[in-house]
Order: structure tokens, then sequence, then C-alpha cells
């Protein structure tokens, strides 16, 4: 049976390419980059180039680029960073709607003293601007906003946040983990001073990420020790996953502007062949303004999961806008903040596409999961 791939926000295939890059690394060039002899120089030199072409595809400076292990200890290193060099100030802006990378680290320092305000969203996931200016105060070390949502796909207003916070004197942080490669960004006219992103949702491996810290802001390591990435992120450097990642972005760089155009003329075609065959179904998020390649879809009356468990069967890959904790099947943070009714919450699932879906991906899926909603709904215990 042929797998179909709808979970790319979950993470992404690895690019042929950038394994080919890999393999090297992995085998004969496996010198240590901070090495004295040439042996080990020329690995080095094969960092330098995945730093400029990372570096390239943000806009930013190769010095501004620090390779981390993953999104996750981007985001807790910018949060760690801001409140260690401000220890003046007590209080951090975010949303409701931030992956647990951000909401979960924040609400650990809430517990150590902090004051933290979480931003809320309307119904579409949209951010209200009033209520975050209001937030803004001399005390803020902080703000972490999300550039796009890994749930709905919504793309925030980063830019305005990031002047906003630029005005009060505050650091600006985004986690851009969902939004690098699918959607232009350009550091060199968005003023953030940190940006997380990670591989392994642009086809380069999982285990690899990167922190950018704009000059001139003040750091402080999260993971001390060694001399590596000029002191600030401590760790023999992972070359084969940097290799990759470089060349992740250079790819991003070639063809991003036509595969945004391909993949969401084809997440359009689902999602519209979808709504046109299915009653009670509904679009989470806001589709005026969201990633190319995502489709976060409500059914109302049927579970989520069971939805997924059917898929599987029929090998497509999704994933549900709910998750099993302690029995009970909870409606996810970002469904919840958006006020999205309980019925419709527990059957939602999120589709995200990529370079690598086919119109006959699309095309079978069509087909295929009206029959999945239909059967649920003739066994639901609710009300259709
Ligand atoms: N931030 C967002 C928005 C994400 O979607 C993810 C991964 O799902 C992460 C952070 C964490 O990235 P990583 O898996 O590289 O730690």
């Amino acid at each position: 049976m042929k797998t179909i791939y709808l979970d790319n926000n979950a993470t992404t295939a690895v690019a042929p390419e950038v394994l080919a890059a890999m393999l090297p690394y992995l085998g004969e060039l496996y010198g240590n980059p901070s090495s004295m002899h040439s042996f080990g120089g020329q690995v080095g030199e094969a960092v330098d180039t995945a730093r400029e072409r990372m570096a390239a595809l943000l806009g930013a400076d190769p010095d501004e680029i620090i390779f981390t292990s993953c999104g996750s200890e981007s985001d807790n290193t910018a949060i760690w960073s801001a409140l260690q060099t401000q220890p003046e100030k007590r209080h951090l802006i975010t949303t409701r709607v931030e992956h647990p990378a951000v909401l979960n680290v924040v609400q650990y320092w809430e517990r150590q003293g902090y004051h933290v305000t979480l931003l809320g969203v309307d119904g579409k996931g949209r951010l209200d601007l009033d209520e975050y200016a209001a937030a803004l105060s001399d005390d803020t070390a902080l703000v972490s906003v999300m550039f796009a949502n890994n749930e709905v796909g919504d793309i925030y207003p980063i830019q305005t946040m990031a002047e906003m916070a630029k005005e009060r004197g505050v650091l600006f942080h985004t986690d851009a983990v969902q939004a690098v490669g699918k959607t232009p960004i350009d550091l060199r006219h968005l003023p953030a001073d940190m940006l997380s992103l990670s591989g392994h949702k642009i086809h380069a491996p999982k285990g690899i990420g990167v922190l950018y810290v704009r000059k001139g802001v003040r750091f402080r390591p999260f993971l001390r020790g060694g001399h590596q990435e000029r002191g600030r992120r401590a760790g023999t450097e992972n070359v084969p996953y940097i290799v990759g990642l470089g060349m992740a972005a250079q790819l991003a760089i070639d063809h991003m502007q036509e595969e945004r155009v391909n993949v969401a003329r084809l997440r359009d075609k689902l999602e519209s062949g979808l709504l046109e065959r299915i009653p009670d179904c509904m679009v989470n998020g806001d589709v005026e303004n969201r990633l190319p390649n995502t489709s976060n879809i409500a059914f109302k009356n049927v579970e989520g999961e069971a939805i997924l468990l059917m898929l599987d069967r029929l090998g497509i890959c999704a994933s549900s806008g709910s998750a099993c904790t302690s029995g009970s099947l909870e409606p996810s943070h970002v469904l919840r903040a958006m006020g999205v009714p309980f019925n419709y919450a527990h059957g939602s699932v999120r589709l995200s596409l990529s370079r690598y879906t086919t119109e006959e991906d699309v095309d079978f899926v069509i087909e295929n999961f009206p029959g999945v909603i239909q059967t649920l709904r003739a066994i639901s215990p609710f009300k259709n």
C-alpha cells in the first residue's frame, strides 16, 4: 500500500539532495571542524558554507546563525538568554497558541515568579494588537510570538509586532519553525532580535536547528562549556546535520517561490474537494492568511482519533486536533483558544502537504475521505 504523507507539519522527508550532501560527512570526512589540521579544516569549511546558506535564506549575516540541536532548544535558549541578560525585567509576553516549546517554558518561568501575559486569539486564530500594545511595558523582558501556527497554519503579524516591541525597547523572538521555507522571511526588514527554526520541518533531518541572534543583541548561552559557535553554544558541531540543513536552506532559496504556489494549489484542491463532498465540516483558522501547505478541517460529531485510524488503514498519514490526556480526548490548546465548538474541535484533522505531495495523492484522499466520515457518523453516538 502506498503511503500518502499529509503530516508535514509534524516532520518532513529528508530531501535526496540533503542526504547526498550529508553522506560524505558521515563517512570519510569525519574531522573535527575546530582542528588545526587541514583534514578538520575542510570540514570546517563545509560548516561555514552551511551557515552562509542558512543566513542567505533568512536575510541574515552568517555570524548571526547559531546551530542548535532542534527548534525546542532554540526556543528555550532565546527565552533563557532574554531573562539572563535583563535580570531586572520580570515580565514575558507570548500567546495562547504557541507550541509547547515556548508555552511550557514560559509557564515554567511563571512558576519561578515571572509575570506572564498570554495573548488570546479570536475564532479564526487572529491576535488582537490592541491587547498586545496594552501588555507591552518597561518591565517586559521578551515577547515571543510564533511566525506561523503548526496546527492551523495561521500566519501572525510578526512584522508589526516586532516593530511595536522595538518602539518600546523590548526584545522580540519569533518561533519560525513552521514558517521557514514555506513563506518568505527577510531579517533585513523584519526587526526581530531572535528567531528559531528546525531542520526536520524543511526536509533536513531531525535533531538540528538554528537560533538566529541579531548582531548587537546581548546573549547568554544555554548550553555552556566549549568554545563552539563562537562561545554561544557548546558541543562539537553536528557536522553532517549542519551540512544537510545548509543544503535544505539552499533548496528553499532556489525553489520556495514556485513550491509555494504549487503546494497551495494542491492544498486548495484537497480542501475544497472535501468541503464539497462532506456535510457539516468547516476549516479551522484564517483562510485568508495561512501557510500554503496547511489545512485544518473540523468534522462535526466525529472523533478525530477515529478518523486518523481509518485514514491510516488507507495509507493516509494526518494528525488530529485533539490529544489523549489521562484517558479523555482533550481538544488541542490551539482550538480551545480559538473557541472552536466542542463537537467540531473533537473531529478536527490537520492535513499538511509538502513539495513531494502529488496530484494523485490529493485525488486519492478526496475520493476516500468522505467514506471515512460517513462510516464514523453512522456509528457515532452523537445526533447527526
Ligand atoms: N515550534 C513549532 C511551531 C513546532 O511546530 C515545533 C515542532 O513541531 C517546534 C517548535 C519544535 O521543534 P523541534 O521538533 O525541532 O524541537
